[in-house]
């Protein structure tokens, strides 16, 4: 196996063991990036440079003894996280220059952990959309099947991961945008509780809904990235001061006597034959391992698409009016007065899903309208999160698929917008009610494309997630398959 290949925890050993250096590991993801981004295009920016300097300062410190938990290990960064000096984007015409004057909490987590900066991931643009297609860099290719989308919005962070060109990566999730690019690309990504990450220096998409998590090749390495990503943030107002527990101790625990609910919601005519069938496996390899699996309801299901599609573009309107040419970003040249400043540096610089949901959000909020739209989404949102605080008391964890179908080909679905914001089905949920979900791989359909499932637990307890996927990774011995490339 080539270093770009293995996991956090399996370099972290060979670091410590002296058998390898942090520069040799960092050469080996640009040897692969070398090799295959041209044709796969998960990168918006690499920094090479930057990422060989600091391989080489790991080095010292590890000559040292000095060894923090990711010295020495390639990281990728979703292009919504600001980095101090080094232009974010959000996958936006609009942002195309922005150079932000601070880095998020998660980055300055990750830098004192010792990580190191691959680059910036492509991603669809301001996080809208489930295809990584709507960015303004142009799409990533799902490396399984290049004529294929990684899904999105943090399909350049999951592709990253899954193609080996880094080995660990950042992304956001706010109606599903780490769990399902996660499951389309074959790897683990979890989305945190609402307020477990600070979103400080996250470009808002939908403030209410936002979360920062990470895509990594295996449960321990997902437990290693919550250990430092989680934790109360004084600069972020929703961040939540809870004790944050070692996520490792939950990895190799058993699940004996668990109940893991499973909703007829989420088992819906419309899903992949390849997918149910997987999820059926999955369940028996569950059961096997001690779990129990029981009937569950999750009765406003039906209503969570429509839900989400108004709370999102809503908080979305209102925080994408901060794009107005004079203080960030694009400006639109050649115009006469402030508002033609304004309505021409907004035309140029957003794409047509950015466009559309700000007017379905304005519309949503505007006079006469909010209470029919806006206040009542709020409503129903009260009722999707009661349905899962009963479900809670008679389960431990949620187990649904990630995806309804594995990933769809390049264009299928982006004259059909109703039809791209039914791949987050069974994602969206969890971010309106502010609990945690995983997605994990579960297995292959016939064409050889990854197919995931979800975990769901109540608020805090990611702990149960990694415990649960822990042992099914570990008891389902599913074959490590890599994408052919
Ligand atoms: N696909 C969903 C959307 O388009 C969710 C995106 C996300 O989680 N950022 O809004």
């Amino acid at each position: 196996m080539e270093l770009n290949q293995l996991t956090i925890h399996e370099l972290q050993e060979k670091i410590k063991n002296g058998e390898v250096s942090a520069l040799q590991i960092t050469e080996s993801v640009f040897s692969r990036i070398d090799a295959v981004e041209e044709r796969v295009h998960c990168y918006i920016r690499l920094m090479k440079e930057e990422a060989l300097h600091a391989a080489s300062k790991a080095d010292d410190d590890i000559k040292k003894g000095d060894i923090k938990p990711l010295t020495g290990i390639p990281i990728a960064l979703k292009d919504i996280v600001c980095t101090k000096g080094i232009v974010t984007t959000c996958g936006s015409h609009i942002l195309h220059n922005f150079v932000p004057p601070y880095s998020a909490t998660v980055v300055e987590k990750l830098t004192a952990a010792g990580a190191i900066y691959v680059g910036k991931t492509n991603m669809d643009e301001f996080a809208m959309g489930s295809s990584t297609e709507t960015s303004w860099f142009g799409p990533t290719r799902n490396p399984w099947d290049l004529e294929r989308i990684p899904g999105g919005s943090s399909g350049g962070s999951a592709t990253a991961v899954a193609a080996d060109e880094c080995i660990a990566s950042i992304g956001s999730d706010t109606g599903g945008s780490i769990r399902q690019p996660a499951a389309l690309c074959g790897i683990v990504g979890m989305k945190p509780t609402y307020g477990r990450v600070s979103r400080f220096g996250l470009i808002a998409f939908a403030s209410s809904l936002d979360q920062i998590g990470p895509f990594t090749k295996d449960v321990e390495d997902c437990a290693i990235m919550m250990n430092i990503l989680a934790g109360y943030d004084p600069k972020e107002s929703t961040s939540v001061n809870a004790e944050v527990p070692d996520y490792r101790q939950f990895i190799g625990r058993d699940i004996k006597g668990w109940k893991i609910g499973i909703p007829k919601e989420y088992f819906i005519e419309g899903i992949d034959p390849e997918v149910t069938a997987a999820i059926k496996k999955a369940i028996t390899v569950i059961e096997q391992g001690g779990g129990q699996c029981v009937n569950i309801t999750l009765p406003h299901t039906q209503y969570c698409v429509a839900t989400y599609y108004i709370i999102a573009p809503a908080e979305a309107s209102s925080n994408l009016a901060r794009y107005d040419g004079v203080r960030y970003g694009l400006r639109a040249a050649d115009v006469r007065d402030l508002l033609e400043m304004y309505r021409t540096t907004r035309m140029e610089g957003f794409g047509a899903e950015v466009k559309r949901r700000i007017m379905i959000g304005t519309y949503a909020l505007s006079a006469g309208y909010y209470d029919a739209y806006y206040k009542k989404a709020s409503q129903v949102r009260a009722l999707i999160k009661r349905d899962f605080d009963e479900a809670f008391k008679t389960c431990d964890v949620i187990l649904t698929p990630t995806s309804p179908t594995p990933a769809f080909k390049i264009g299928e679905k982006t004259d059909d917008p109703l039809q791209m914001y039914l791949s987050d089905i069974f994602t969206i949920s969890t971010n309106l009610a502010g609990i945690p979900g995983i997605s994990i791989p579960c297995g292959f359909t016939s064409g050889g494309l990854p197919i995931g499932m979800q975990f769901l637990a109540g608020h805090f307890e990611e702990g149960k997630l990694i415990q649960i996927a822990s042992a099914y990774e570990k008891n389902a011995k599913n074959e490590k398959r890599r994408p052919a490339l």
